[in-house]
């Protein structure tokens, strides 16, 4: 089968691989019908995420359908449709009992798929842990609408829940990509009484207005102020911080009123100042990332009640055969590409 590879630093090609087997008994096999790109994926490419193995299939983002299960997988059956969830989890440890499991600590744990092993830009994947990491998909409920589900919408979910929104709040998003967006959709379910969206790219605050016509926009330089003009008590009441990029830590905190919560999403390239001294006083509770993907059983129930709808983050469309393509129009940012959904578009080989 064809897989998308990561060869090198600055390096990703099409290889020919045999179809996976099952290693463990709590092993499954999925039919990957559908995978997304993700800018994880690009950081590997990039030679920002050292415990990437090359070698490996590229890829954490997919939804399929269960073609073989080992021997202690009892949570889904082969024939169903899932999702595959970005992060690696035990269920038994510690951290997990906890909700935290993106802490757990089990040898396997974290982010395994398309990173240490084989991911699913291909036909076929081994998910390890698949009574945790596969969740079944709502009859109703299409491939396209829970692409996001293991990955983006679950860290949007995650950063929505632990930032303690109420109605009361005024919001304030950095960064409307993909990440961001999701964000944008979970905070939207709280019902806070505004949303800002901070966001850089004209394209992408276009995009926000069309589909979301409520929330207020501003760019990075006219943040500041614009926070304090609609919010009530000097500033946000809850930042979230989704860009990443040069400056944007500090724009969060600045833009957070005293005793805020300021939940940082972002992964950042460099170390970030916390400039302590000019803080004093404001008496901020920050929250740091990465994703606890805990909730997707919920998530995919919010999509089947119609409450969360991603679909419109999905710009583009590609066979497995034009990946290559699909990753340059993705990580080249070109033509207002939001997400890229790689498609099956022919019969799959049977080995
Ligand atoms: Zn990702
Ligand atoms: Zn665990």
């Amino acid at each position: 089968m064809l897989a998308y590879t990561y060869i090198e630093k600055g390096k990703f090609a099409s290889a020919e691989k045999p179809k996976p087997e099952l290693i463990e008994p709590t092993d499954a096999i999925v039919r990957v019908t559908m995978s997304s790109i993700c800018s994880s994926d690009l950081h590997i490419k990039h030679g920002s995420v050292p415990r990437a193995v090359p070698g490996i299939t590229v890829g954490h983002e997919m939804v399929g359908v269960v073609e073989e299960i080992g021997a202690e997988v009892t949570h889904v059956k082969p024939g169903d449709r899932v999702t595959v969830n970005v992060e690696t989890f035990c269920g038994e440890c510690f951290f997990c009992k906890n909700g935290c499991v993106n802490n757990c600590t089990n040898p396997n744990g974290g982010w395994a798929l398309g990173c240490r092993i084989d991911g699913g830009q291909t036909e076929y994947v081994r998910v390890p842990l698949a009574n945790q990491g596969l969740n079944r998909i709502p009859d109703s409920v299409t491939d396209e609408q829970t692409l996001l589900v293991g990955d983006v919408l679950a860290t949007g979910f995650w950063a929505a829940r632990i930032s303690e929104i109420t109605e009361d709040d005024a919001v304030l998003i950095i960064g409307a990509g993909p990440t961001g967006i999701c964000t944008l959709l979970c905070v939207m379910l709280k019902k806070p009484k505004r949303i800002i969206v901070c966001e850089n790219s004209e394209e992408r605050r276009r995009f926000v207005q069309e589909h979301y016509p409520d929330v207020l926009l501003t760019t990075p330089e006219e943040c500041k102020d614009f926070v304090l003009q609609n919010s009530d008590h000097g500033g946000a009441d809850r930042v979230l911080e989704v860009a990443g990029v040069e400056d944007t830590f500090r724009l969060a905190w600045e833009c957070a009123r005293p005793n805020a919560i300021v939940t940082v999403v972002a992964l950042y390239d460099q170390p970030q100042v916390l400039p302590l001294p000019d803080m004093y006083g404001k008496n901020l509770t920050f929250k740091t990332g990465g994703v606890d993907g805990c909730d997707c059983e919920e998530v995919l129930s919010l999509i089947e009640q119609g409450k969360i709808d991603t679909t419109p983050l999905i710009t583009h469309r590609f066979p497995l055969s034009e990946i290559e393509e699909a990753y340059r129009i993705f990580e080249n940012k070109l033509d207002g590409v939001i997400k890229v959904a790689r498609i099956i578009s022919c019969s799959i080989p049977v080995f």
